[in-house]
């Protein structure tokens, strides 16, 4: 089985990608659905995130209020590098666990699509190859305000949130520009698709 990292900068279309990648038959892992699975009610991120942090991130039905924890570690550096060091160690047993299961279902392609994917301290070196998702800076701005209607601000410091572009594009084996329509997406994805092993 090959083991495909997906990273890139946020609103830049990674799960466009992913998305794209799943009809050409690789199994996807959703990086950013293992993260909200792993604060549910019940599960240890959720206890560790109220250990340090407090009651106050919980909703009056017990679920994590994404959006407070949201605006207080987008602010406050500290506070997201405690969160990471909190959940990243349960996201990257999912994903792990998540690869296992891929092998034993005999996938030939499994594509782990995670936004931290190179931040995220020995999972890269678990990847056969890493693809990054890029387009310019002005373009993933409009992108993030429009999917997540947030604010130029809110979306540039989710932007600085994550490695630089050149960083990510020094540390992955290929980089899918995306600046342009969906169709020339899909046909870089299939210029980088034919030369995998599979
Ligand atoms: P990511 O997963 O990297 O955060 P998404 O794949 O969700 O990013 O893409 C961000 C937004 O930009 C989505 O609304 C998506 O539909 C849109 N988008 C992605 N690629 C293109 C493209 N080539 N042209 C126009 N819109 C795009």
């Amino acid at each position: 089985m090959f083991v495909l990292g997906l990273t890139g900068g946020i609103g830049c279309g990674k799960s466009t990608v992913s998305a794209h990648l799943a009809t050409l038959g690789a199994r996807i892992l959703d990086g950013d659905r293992v993260a909200r699975d792993v604060v549910q009610p019940g599960e240890l991120g959720l206890a560790r995130i109220v250990a340090r942090f407090g009651t106050e991130m919980l909703l009056p039905d017990g679920q994590l209020d994404r959006p407070r924890l949201g605006q207080l570690v987008f602010a406050d550096d500290a506070a997201r590098l405690d969160l990471n060091r909190l959940l990243h160690p349960l996201i990257l047993d999912r994903l792990r666990t998540g690869v296992r299961q891929a092998r034993q279902d005999a996938v030939t392609v499994c594509v782990l699509d995670v936004p931290l994917l190179l931040e995220m301290a020995g999972l890269a070196a678990e990847c056969d190859a890493v693809w990054t998702v890029e387009c310019a800076p002005s373009t993933q701005l409009s992108r993030l305000v429009a999917r997540n209607g947030l604010t130029q601000e809110a979306a540039a410091a989710r932007v600085a949130a994550q490695w630089s572009a050149e960083r990510r594009i020094a540390a992955a084996m290929a980089v899918l520009d995306n600046n342009g329509t969906l169709a020339e997406l899909h046909s870089r994805i299939a210029h980088l698709w034919q030369q995998l092993p599979h």
